[in-house]
Order: C-alpha cells, then sequence, then structure tokens
C-alpha cells in the first residue's frame, strides 16, 4: 500500500494559526517546561488550562498559540504530540472532506515524497494513546 505524500515546508506556520485549541499530554507539559528552563508548575501557571481529561495551551490575545513566532514554533523541539504528528490525525485519514480541508491551508499535502504507510498508521495511533480525552478508550486503535 502505497503512503501519503507529506512534507513540511520551512518558514511556514499556517497550521499554527488555524483556529483550534492545541492539546498537550502530561509528557508534552515537561518537554517544554524543560525546553524553557521553566518547573512544571510554572510553566502549567502560565501556559496552560486543564480540565477534568484535558491538558490545552492557553490562547493569547488574538492568536491560537503562545508559542507562534514569525519564524516558526518558539518550542519547535518540544512541540506538542498534536503539532508534531499532523496532518496524520485519525479523524483526517479516515474522512476525506478533513483531509481536503487540510490540504487548503497546509501546503506540505500532496508535496514531498510518500510518507511510509506504517509511519501514517503510527502517528494515528499515537494521538489515539496522547490523547484518550479526546478520542475515548473505546476509539483507540
Ligand atoms: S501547514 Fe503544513 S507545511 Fe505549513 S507548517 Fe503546518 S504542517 Fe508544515
Ligand atoms: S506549539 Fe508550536 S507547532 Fe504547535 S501550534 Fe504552537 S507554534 Fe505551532
Amino acid at each position: 500500500m502505497k503512503g501519503l505524500r507529506f512534507t513540511c515546508l520551512r518558514g511556514c506556520t499556517n497550521c499554527c494559526r488555524e483556529r483550534g485549541f492545541i492539546y498537550l499530554t502530561e509528557e508534552d507539559l515537561s518537554r517544554a517546561a524543560a525546553m524553557l528552563g521553566m518547573g512544571r508548575r510554572a510553566f502549567e501557571k502560565r501556559y496552560v488550562y486543564r480540565t477534568r481529561h484535558l491538558l490545552r495551551l492557553r490562547k493569547p490575545r488574538g492568536a491560537q498559540c503562545p508559542f507562534l513566532r514569525e519564524d516558526g514554533c518558539g518550542i519547535h523541539p518540544a512541540k506538542p504530540t498534536q503539532c508534531r504528528t499532523f496532518p496524520f490525525w485519525p479523524e483526517m485519514l479516515s474522512d476525506r472532506k478533513e483531509w481536503t480541508e487540510a490540504a487548503g491551508y497546509c501546503p506540505g499535502i500532496g508535496r514531498g515524497p510518500d510518507v511510509a504507510i506504517e509511519s501514517v498508521v503510527e502517528a494515528a495511533c499515537e494521538m489515539r494513546r496522547s490523547y484518550p480525552g479526546m478520542y475515548g478508550p473505546e476509539n483507540r486503535a
């Protein structure tokens, strides 16, 4: 089975500007805090909104993400799982309309080499494992 063509284009930040929330795992929180030289608690207090089942980044006024800079992601090596696995999210792989919508703002979809199907499936599985509060245990791969 063939993979999907995708490459993330240098200098593009379109997906970071799309409306929506950026969810974190506990590990994402630890990694990002460490990268910024902050403790977990201080990072959470400043950047994170915690609900019963999910953690998400607080949105600054007029922006989608507190770490978006003109030239890219300010925490690139420690960016959250959902940012790292985009565009191979389960809901986008299982719904052609969602995939086509994403291709409308992501110029990397349909470009570059084929991404091996194993990598695509692993990214989608990682999303399900990482965000059970979003996908629910009954939906896990
Ligand atoms: S929209 Fe696509 S090409 Fe642009 S930064 Fe996001 S993943 Fe990369
Ligand atoms: S954390 Fe980085 S990659 Fe994710 S939305 Fe924010 S700026 Fe973009």
